[in-house]
């Protein structure tokens, strides 16, 4: 018998940082939809690491590309040039149809990448004149965790005792178009959204929003950025969310899914006009772009096209968003989603969405507290239809048990 979940969990606080209060389980083994504690217990993964596991844990030929190329070769840094990196770039490019991609690690340096480039595209080709740039953002955004990134966050959380930040971003409330052009002057470089915000809480912008930001970002010069680390590769129901509005923005940033819940791959994507800026020594990092991380990605990037992981997301996101919106219990205030990207408000007054988590989790049903009020519900890509009523049933349960 190894050790027991307090004697792991008291070690983890013991000799880690505190800046995590995970719940009271500790994971061994992941397979599919379904993962495995110390103790034994079974339970569905509603979460997925926050949209990252979006082709289940231990995909067979994500676990065959990793182990193959760990074999092979692993890193050599971009000083020299390696032979899967090409491959994930053409897969990238086929995938998402833009020009080019950077290559980096998480979703916040992918985020960083995108803010180098817009500030760069307005000094060297807007004329904007050096310093002078703003990046236009959302109140309730979550972009990462980089001094810079939380600089402009709206949650004290994230900020309080960070400090300085660096000047150039302006917040505009989420979903409001008329914001976005009163805020644009000379100087903006760019906006920069998540088409449905995650950590914010599972936030779905009105009908029309996007088109109409991307149309006021055309008139005034201004890149439209998608940080589609959360939404993209399928977890909405289209390759991007931003592809439900048929709106293309100018630069996309990928990142969780896209190293195939194995390993950190992140990327910034956008056309040769933007991606034109960089040169050689002026930005990288030396894990970007490695042989693992690109065999990975670019394996994960076919599995999501073979086996139609977007479109799965689709059909059966509206069959569990229905069955959700179905449940009537006086703790649910509300159930949005796209896809399989699903949020379920509660009434806090009558229970938090964290006792919430605990109960589920007690159930055997995995999820995540997001704010006080939100369940957030983000199966992998890959489960069934009866999976999903499985969860529908646990949760009804759940919360007839805490009703009472
Ligand atoms: N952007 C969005 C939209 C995210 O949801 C996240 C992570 N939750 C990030 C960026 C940051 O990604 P990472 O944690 O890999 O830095």
């Amino acid at each position: 018998l190894g050790p027991t979940t307090a004697q792991l969990r008291d070690r983890e606080q013991a000799y880690g940082a505190h800046n995590y209060a995970p719940l009271p389980v500790v994971f061994t083994r992941g397979e599919g939809v379904w993962l495995w504690d110390v103790e034994g217990r079974r339970y569905l993964d509603m979460m997925s690491a926050y949209s990252a596991v979006s082709f289940g844990h231990s995909h067979p030929r994500l676990v065959k590309a990793l182990t193959e190329q760990a074999g092979s070769l692993a890193l050599t840094s971009r000083a020299y040039s390696n032979d899967r990196l090409p491959l994930m770039l053409e897969r990238l490019s086929a995938l998402l149809g833009y020009d080019q991609a950077l290559p980096v690690n998480t979703g916040l340096e992918a985020v960083e990448t995108a803010i180098k480039a817009a500030r760069k595209w307005a000094y060297k080709i807007k004329g904007v004149t050096d310093g002078q740039a703003e990046i236009i953002v959302c109140n309730n955004n979550f972009h990462g965790r980089s001094t810079t990134i939380v600089g402009f966050s709206s949650e004290a959380q994230y900020r309080d005792g960070f400090g300085p930040f660096p000047p150039g971003f302006r917040s505009i409330p989420f979903g409001d178009a008329d914001a976005l052009e009163a805020a644009i002057t000379p100087n903006t470089a760019a906006f920069l959204f998540e088409p449905i915000q995650g950590e914010g809480g599972i936030n779905i912008p009105p009908a029309g929003w996007l088109a109409r930001c991307a149309e006021i970002c055309r008139a005034h010069n201004v890149l439209l950025i998608a940080d589609e680390v959360q939404t993209g590769l399928g977890r909405t129901g289209h390759i991007l969310a931003c592809n439900h509005d048929g709106v293309r923005p100018d630069g996309v940033i990928l990142g969780k899914a896209l190293g195939g819940g194995l390993l950190p791959v992140s990327a910034f994507l956008a056309d040769e006009a933007v991606m034109q800026v960089f040169h050689p020594g002026d930005h990288g990092s030396t894990f970007g772009g490695n042989p693992l991380a690109s065999a990975v990605a670019a394996e994960a990037l076919s599995v999501l096209a073979d086996d139609k992981l977007a479109e799965r997301s689709a059909t059966l996101g509206t069959y569990f968003l229905a069955r959700l919106q179905a449940i009537d219990n006086p703790l649910i205030r509300e159930v949005r989603g796209r896809g399989l990207l699903i949020g379920m408000e509660l009434d806090t007054q009558r229970v938090g969405a964290r006792v919430a988590a605990e109960a589920l989790l007690a159930r055997g049903l995995m999820t995540k507290d997001t704010h006080e009020s939100v369940l957030r519900f983000a199966p992998p890509l890959v489960i069934t239809k009866a999976e999903l009523d499985w969860a529908v049933e646990t949760i009804e349960d759940a919360l007839t048990d805490l009703a009472s």
